[in-house]
C-alpha cells in the first residue's frame, strides 16, 4: 500500500491487489515505527495520520521474575516522533489507502489474489488473479510481489529462499484491559516462559512463545493449564483469563519463519517485503522493514516507471539497485533476530529454573542514555530510508 502511494503520487499508474475484502485481520502487532512516522513527515501526511486512533509507547520494558527494567526509551531519538505508534493495521492500512486515493493514477483491487505470472519474451509482463468474477490478467512493466511471507508470486517465479530457521512459533491472544492494571508494552520472563504484550487501550495484545510444534504438548496439558502459565506470568490476568481465553479459539497459532531471497527480482518482477524476507516477530520491526523497502523502491524506481518513453526492460538494472540497498538491513536485522531466538528465547523455553535478570538489561535499566541503543535498532534500524521520490505536480 506504501509503495502504491509512492508510486500514484509520482504519477505512476499503479493497481494495488489485495486477496481479502477488508484489512481486518488480527493477526499482527500494528507497531507503527518512528522511521515510518518520519516517513509521513515527509509525505506532509503526520498530523492526520496522528488523528486516527492510537496509543503511544515511549519505552519498552521488560519484567524478569518480579524484577521489572526499562529496555528502550524512544523519547531521546532524534526522529521527529520519539514514540511507537500503536495504531491497528486497518487503521494504517485505510489512512494510506485513503491518501493514496487522491492520487487519480492509483487503484485498489480488493477480493483479487494474485495467482500467477504472465510472462512474455523472456520477462515478467503481469499477473493473473482470481477475483469474485473470475479470471484475470493485468499487463504490467512491473510487478512487484508485496504477498507477505507465504508469498505466492516469490513461489511462482521459482526464486530460491535462503531459510534461516525459526525454532519458535508464538500463540496471539486478547486479554482485556481494567482500570488499574500495570505496566506497558514490553515482555514478561518467567520459568521457561516469554509473554510480549502490547497495549492496545482497552485490551492487551499477547504473544506467548512457544518452542516451533509444541502447540500439541500445550494442548494436552489443558486451557486451564495455560491459563495458569499466563496468570503466572502477569498476575493481574487472574480474574479475567477464564473468560477472556473462554476456548482454545481464543488462541491463534501463528507460525513463525525468517528467510531470504538469494535473488529478489527478475526482469518484470521484484520482491519486497516479507516476500523478500521473512520476520520473525522478535523486536517487532517487520513491518518496519517493508516500508522501508518500499520508499526506497520508490526513490530508485518511481521516476523511471514514470517516464513513458523508457522501455520495461530499461527498469532491470533498478530492480538490482533496490536489493542491493535493502539486503544489508535485512541481514543486520534477520542476524540479530536469529541470535536472540536461538541464545535466548530458546534457552529459555527449555529452562526448568527461574530466570534472573541478564546484566545488561541491569545497564540498561541503570543508564537511560544506554537505552538509546535498542531503542534506534528498533524504532530506527539500520539503512533509514528517506522520502526522495517525485510528487508529479
Ligand atoms: C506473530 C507475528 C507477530 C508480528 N508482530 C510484529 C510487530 O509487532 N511489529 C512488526 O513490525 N512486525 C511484526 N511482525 C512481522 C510483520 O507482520 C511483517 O514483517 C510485515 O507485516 C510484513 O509486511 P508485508 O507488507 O511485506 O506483508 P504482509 O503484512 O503480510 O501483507 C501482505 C498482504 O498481501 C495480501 N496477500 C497475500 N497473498 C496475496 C495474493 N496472492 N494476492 C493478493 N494479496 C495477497 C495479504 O492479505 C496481506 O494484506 C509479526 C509477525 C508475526 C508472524
Amino acid at each position: 500500500m506504501m509503495l502504491g502511494l509512492l508510486l500514484a503520487r509520482a504519477g505512476v499508474e499503479v493497481n494495488v491487489l489485495e486477496k481479502h475484502g477488508d484489512f481486518l485481520r488480527d493477526f499482527r502487532g500494528d507497531t507503527v515505527h518512528p522511521s515510518t512516522l518520519e516517513v509521513m513527515h515527509e509525505l506532509g501526511l503526520l498530523e492526520s495520520f496522528l488523528q486516527r486512533p492510537f496509543d503511544k509507547a515511549t519505552e519498552l520494558r521488560v519484567q524478569v521474575g518480579n524484577e521489572e527494567a526499562a529496555l528502550a526509551d524512544f523519547t531521546g531519538l532524534k526522529t521527529r516522533c520519539g514514540f511507537i505508534a500503536l495504531m491497528p493495521q486497518w487503521e494504517f492500512l485505510d489512512f494510506l489507502r485513503d491518501h493514496a486515493q487522491t492520487y487519480p493514477s492509483f487503484r485498489l483491487m480488493m477480493n483479487t489474489e494474485a495467482t500467477g505470472l504472465v510472462e512474455q519474451g523472456g520477462r515478467v509482463s503481469g499477473v493473473r488473479a482470481r477475483t469474485q468474477d473470475g479470471e484475470i490478467e493485468i499487463g504490467a512493466d512491473l510487478v512487484v510481489a508485496c504477498d507477505g511471507r507465504r508469498s505466492t508470486l516469490r513461489g511462482v517465479a521459482g526464486f530460491t529462499v535462503h531459510n534461516l530457521g525459526a525454532p519458535i512459533d508464538v500463540l496471539w491472544m486478547r486479554i482485556s484491559k481494567q482500570p488499574g492494571d500495570t505496566g506497558g508494552t514490553g515482555g514478561r520472563i518467567g520459568t521457561g516462559s516469554f509473554l510480549a504484550m502490547i497495549d492496545r487501550g482497552s485490551y492487551w495484545q499477547t504473544a506467548f512463545v512457544i518452542a516451533k510444534g509444541g502447540m500439541e504438548k500445550i494442548k494436552a496439558a489443558g486451557l486451564e493449564a495455560f491459563r495458569q502459565r499466563m496468570v503466572a506470568l502477569v498476575p493481574m490476568f487472574a480474574g479475567r483469563i477464564a473468560a477472556d481465553l473462554a476456548s482454545w479459539d481464543d488462541v491463534k497459532l501463528l507460525s513463525v519463519s525468517v528467510d531470504r531471497l538469494e535473488q529478489w527480482w527478475k526482469p518484470g518482477l521484484l520482491c519486497i517485503g516479507d516476500a523478500a524476507h521473512a520476520m520473525s516477530p522478535i523486536g517487532g520491526v517487520g513491518i518496519n522493514l517493508a516500508i522501508q523497502d518500499a520508499v526506497a523502491t520508490a526513490n530508485l524506481l518511481a521516476a523511471p516507471l514514470a517516464d513513458d518513453g523508457l522501455g520495461a526492460d530499461m527498469i532491470t538494472p533498478y530492480l538490482a539497485k533496490v536489493q542491493a540497498r535493502r539486503m544489508f538491513p535485512t541481514r543486520v536485522t534477520q542476524a540479530v533476530q536469529v541470535a536472540a531466538q536461538n541464545n535466548l528465547i530458546n534457552p529459555l523455553l527449555d529452562s526448568t529454573r527461574p530466570p534472573t535478570m541478564p546484566f545488561v538489561l541491569r545497564l540498561f535499566n541503570r543508564f537511560r542514555l544506554m537505552r538509546r541503543w535498542p531503542a534506534y535498532a528498533v524504532g530506527v534500524g539500520a539503512r533509514p530510508e528517506h522520502v526522495q521520490s517525485p510528487e508529479k505536480s
